[in-house]
Formats: C-alpha cells, structure tokens, sequence
C-alpha cells in the first residue's frame, strides 16, 4: 500500500458509500439533527402531484403554519407545555412573516440527551436537488419546495423539519421569572434552527476528513455514516452539489459568487466517470488543480452571518452564538425595535432570495424540478420559470468552517 491509498484509507474512515445510478437525483436525508453529518442518500424519485390550492384550508393572517408532532421525553409535564407552546409561538411568528400556502410539519423531540453541553438542533429532514435559472441543480429543503406546489417534484418525505431538544440545557420559557445569566431562550433558539430547517444553510463544509483544510459542497453519491465503506464498489462521480441557499453568496474580499468556485470543482471529471471505488475518486481529487480551489473556499463559515458585524443589531438571530441571559425580547429591544421582530431586514430578503413569499415580496421564486425521468407519464415538461430578483446576501464573515448547527 504506498503513501497515497493509506492516506486516503484513512481519509474516508467515517464516510459510507451509497452507490447512486447514473442520472439519478440523490435527495438527502438528514433524520439526527444533531448529528447533520449522519445522511442518508434517497434516489427521490420525480412524482406527480394534484395541485394543492388547499380548498379546505383557509389560510389566514394568524393561521399557524407549522404543524408540530412533539414527543416530550421527560416527565415534567409543565415544561413540556412550555416547550411545545414555544414551538408554535415560533411557528406563528414565522407565518407573520413568511406568505406560506402549505403547512410545514416539525417532528420535534425535547429529551435528556447524553451530554449536558448539546443544546440540541433543528434541520430539513429532506433536501432534494431542483433546477436553478442559472443551469445549477442544488440542495432544496422540503419545506420550501412544497411552498412552489409544482405539479411534478422529487418525492417527499412524511415530515419537513426534524427538531430535537437537549432538557438538561437550563432554556428559559417566555413567562418564566427573570432570566438568569446561565439561561437560554428558548424562544429565540427555535426561531435560529428553524431558519435552517427552512434553508438558512450552505452545503459548504468539510467533507474530506482528513484534509480539513479543505471544503466543498456535497459531493453526490458520497454520504456519511457510521460505517466503512464498500472497497468493492465502482464510485460514479456525478459532481459537487450546492444549497439552495449558496446560490447567493459572495465571498470576500475576493467579491465573487462562491457558486463560480463550485463551478470550478466540477471540472474535476465529467460527471458519470466511474472510479475504481471512492478512494481512487478522492486520490485522483487531491492531486487535482481543484482540489487546491477547495482549499481557497476553507475558512469561511457560510451558515450564519458574522457575529461581530451583527450581534447587538436586529440580524442578531442568525450569528453562530446565542447570548445567554437574554431573552429574544431583549434582543429585539437591543438591536433598536426593528418592527420585524426577531426577523431582521436583511435575514428576510434572505429568505426572499430562496424563493419565499412575503408580504413585501408576495410572490414565489421556484426554480425547476431536476432534469429526470419520472414515474409517471407526463404531457409536458412546461415548468414556470420565475426570473429572481437578485439580493446579495449580506457580508459574511471570515472565520473558521464550524458545524452549521447551534
Ligand atoms: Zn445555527
């Protein structure tokens, strides 16, 4: 064995490979909100759909959107209340904001985790690759896809965002005494995951374990997990696969789309050339120019927005750190009393940018389902193509590649 095979032996120690046919969409599934980096590859499949302009469901200004399935596993049942009336407070106050036609449904869990220093997480349970108006297929989470209501669209899963809450963590509860300097709101954390539930994330991240210098974005058909992978098996390279969300985002000083670097690391190999198996893959990438443009993208993390820039001002809810002691009202008052709320300016066109409605901008910006074969015949392939309003998304700060989780 020479020095490049035990290196990469070792590169993909906890990595698993899930073989994923040629031409195939691979649709993520991530069931452990604490453990993002545990993923399972779906093949999601194109399938019909009825449209649902929901007849019976009469949306209204202060209809709830979220639908929560909330398993307490700890037997305080007035904290339990507490938890789950903070989910739909969460759920309401993103309705206010958010134009949503379709219920989104959280299956949330509030239990004793192992260790007390987890404070827990929230994440789509789906992402599935569409058709950008740039040409780029990325990573969109569920609930956002269902807000489009396509005719034809990769396969859902029964559950949208997936939550799961740490009860050792001391949260305080809107309507608690005072909080304490040792508190967490409670409140002001669900809202962050939940904007990551909704695609407040990048697919920017250290895959390759043992060269943490260097980041990509997904790389399809490889997903991680818990076992070794299978030496024997062909691995098919079928590219580098951004987010919804990385569309947008520029990278400083350099100004340029992070998107044009994912362009590059494509061209690493025609996508449907076959290795030997995973390792010849990833000997062939590290030795590659593009690997040396993986190394470029490392240091920059592209899942919140910078904390010095943004703490203390009303974009305080998406930096990587909650202050303890504060509550989201306190942060609300601190950051001037934007009349959003807990949903600054900025964070909002954000959202507005992936393609939600809102008030001020009501109308869905849905990119295309992924060029595929379906199961079921179609008449036509005639998707509406929305042009985008193009919102920069704002500074983001140079710091280290962190877990894009709280
Ligand atoms: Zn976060």
């Amino acid at each position: 064995m020479n020095l490049l095979s035990l290196i990469s032996s070792c590169l993909f120690l906890s990595l698993t490979l899930i073989s994923i046919p040629l031409n195939s969409a691979q649709c993520i599934d991530q069931p452990y909100p604490t453990q993002p980096n545990i993923k399972l590859a779906s093949k999601c499949l194109l399938v019909k759909k009825q449209p649902m302009k929901n007849v019976n469901y009469q949306v209204q200004n202060d209809t709830n959107m979220f639908v929560i399935q909330f398993n307490c596993e700890i037997k305080d049942i007035t904290r339990c209340a507490k938890v789950k009336s903070s989910f739909e407070e969460a759920g309401l106050i993103i309705s206010s904001t958010l134009i949503l036609n379709t219920p989104i449904l959280i299956n949330a869990k509030f239990r004793e985790m192992e260790s007390a220093g987890i404070l827990g997480a929230a994440g789509p349970y789906r992402t599935m690759p569409m058709k950008d108006d740039d040409g780029f297929e990325r990573l969109y989470p569920q609930s956002l896809v269902k807000q489009f209501q396509l005719s034809v669209h990769p396969e859902f899963a029964p559950v949208d965002i997936i939550a799961d809450f740490n009860s050792l963590i001391p949260f305080w509860f809107e309507g608690d005494p005072p909080i304490t300097s040792q508190q967490i709101g409670f409140l002001e954390l669900i809202i962050h995951e939940l904007m990551h539930g909704l695609g407040f994330a990048s697919s920017w991240n250290v895959y390759l374990d043992n060269f943490p210098e260097a980041a990509t974005p997904e790389i399809v058909g490889l997903t991680t997990g818990t076992t070794l992978p299978d030496l024997n098996a062909k691995f098919v390279f079928n590219g580098f696969q951004e987010s919804a969300f990385d569309k947008y985002l520029i990278l400083l000083p350099e100004n340029k789309l992070i998107s044009s670097y994912a362009n590059e690391l494509n061209k690493f190999a025609d996508f449907g050339t076959t290795y030997e198996n995973a390792f010849d893959f990833l000997n062939q990438f590290v030795v590659s120019p593009q690997f040396l443009v993986a190394k470029e993208i490392f240091s920059s993390s592209i899942s919140h927005v910078d904390s010095l820039t943004y703490t203390n001002t009303s974009e305080f809810l998406m930096t990587f750190s909650q202050e303890k002691g504060r509550t989201l009202n306190d942060n609300i008052r601190i950051g001037g009393n934007y009349a959003g709320g807990a949903i600054g300016h900025k964070l909002r066109l954000i959202l507005e940018s992936l393609g939600y409605a809102t008030k001020e901008s009501p109308n869905y910006k849905s990119p295309s389902p992924p060029d595929l074969p379906f199961n079921e015949d179609l008449n036509s392939s005639s998707w509406n193509n929305f042009s985008y309003k193009f919102y920069h998304t704002f500074v983001v700060g140079i710091t280290i590649i962190m877990i894009n989780y709280l």
